[in-house]
């Protein structure tokens, strides 16, 4: 985790990045630590991956919890290992912003490549990172390819907004469902069936597999797609014996052709960047004005709608205006003080 010894501000990037791009696990893991702790050296960080970046294959997974998301993870990067491809896995859990990486580390069951060296495996939580998980991930999985992995799998924990956010964030998406969980349906409700590329019906070994495979292929007839859309694939797994594994690297690789063929992966990458861009120009835009509140700007309007002198829409409107000067700097400052709420609020 973070060195305490080493003062904030002389952090030594290029050094880390250089000793990363190398493949020194504990320079990885401590490039991973920055980003997570929202730490203010990470606009000069980005700036040292950006040149190493946008090569990997990146695919993210979700389901409920037990559905066999570390399993299936951990049958993948054997797979991805079997072609001699560098494996990156960031397990990712956006309900506890506080915890930091130790809880989920432990149920990051992926005990068989502790001892790959051309395998990084990390838990992440938001912690202080301006614009949350949203903006981290991505970061993360920058350091990841700047390392030279090939693949970098996103594991989400949970079917909620904040996972589904995470997970689409990825070139392919797994959804993975099993029997008996209702977790068709709940696919459903979570918006989920628009983000997966690839359904996965995981404890194929259990009662009521066939009713899932069927619910779930009725709810993607049902969609509309124009003949020119994916249509998102369905596989059965055994997880926990490795079967039907090959089945889902195919769907991934078929969906990863197809990406490519219709040029759609550079259009995800561009949403992806945009989505980016924009939980971080949001923090600092956040940022700032919650430094008006100490200021006298935003008290005196606030003052003013209090008593029915203005509109907050009006006032919301000259707060606006008063701030044309938002720029790199409160970025920078934006990521600083994002430590240090995180810090107040831990
Ligand atoms: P996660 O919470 O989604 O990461 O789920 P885990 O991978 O931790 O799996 C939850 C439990 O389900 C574990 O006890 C696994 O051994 C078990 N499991 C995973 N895959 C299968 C499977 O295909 N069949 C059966 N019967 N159990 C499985």
């Amino acid at each position: 985790m973070i060195n305490t010894d080493v003062p904030r501000r002389s952090r030594d990037v290029p050094a880390l990045v250089a000793r990363a791009r190398e493949g020194d696990p504990r320079a990885v893991a401590r490039l991973i630590s920055l980003v997570e702790n929202g730490d203010p050296c990470l606009p000069e960080l980005a700036a040292a991956l950006a040149p190493h970046t946008g090569q990997a294959q990146i695919i993210g997974l979700t389901g409920s919890p037990g559905v066999g998301k570390s399993t299936i993870t951990n049958e993948l990067v054997r797979a991805y290992r079997a072609e001699h491809w560098r494996v990156g896995v960031l397990a990712v859990d956006p309900s506890s912003p506080f915890t930091g990486g130790a809880i989920l580390g432990d149920r990051v069951r992926m005990q068989d490549h502790a001892t790959d060296p051309r395998v990084y495996i990390r838990s992440m939580s938001s912690r202080g990172h301006l614009g949350g998980l949203a903006a981290a991930t991505p970061q993360a999985v920058r350091v990841l390819e700047g390392a030279g992995c090939e693949v970098v799998l996103v594991e989400t924990v949970g079917v909620g907004q904040a996972e589904v956010e995470v997970a689409s964030l990825a070139d392919t998406t797994l959804v993975l469902l099993a029997p008996g969980m209702g977790d068709a349906i709940q696919a459903v409700k979570a918006g989920i069936l628009e983000i997966a590329d690839v359904f996965v019906v995981n404890k194929a070994d259990r009662d009521g597999v066939e009713a899932t495979y069927h619910d779930i292929q009725g709810m993607i007839a049902l969609g509309e797609r124009g003949p020119s859309e994916w249509r998102p694939q369905v596989v059965r797994s055994v997880a926990v014996r490795g079967e039907g594994i090959e089945g889902v690297i195919a769907a991934i690789a078929k969906h990863r052709a197809w990406l490519e063929e219709r040029g759609e992966l550079q259009r995800r990458r561009e949403r992806r960047a945009a989505v980016e861009v924009e939980e971080i120009a949001l923090g600092a835009l956040r940022a700032k004005i919650g430094s008006l509140r100490e200021g006298t700007a935003l008290p005196m309007l606030a003052a003013e709608v209090a008593q029915g002198r203005l509109d907050p829409y009006a006032a919301a409107a000259q707060l606006l205006e008063s701030l044309d000067t938002v720029g790199a700097e409160d970025v920078a400052s934006a990521v600083d003080g994002a430590v240090e709420s995180a810090v107040d609020g831990a």
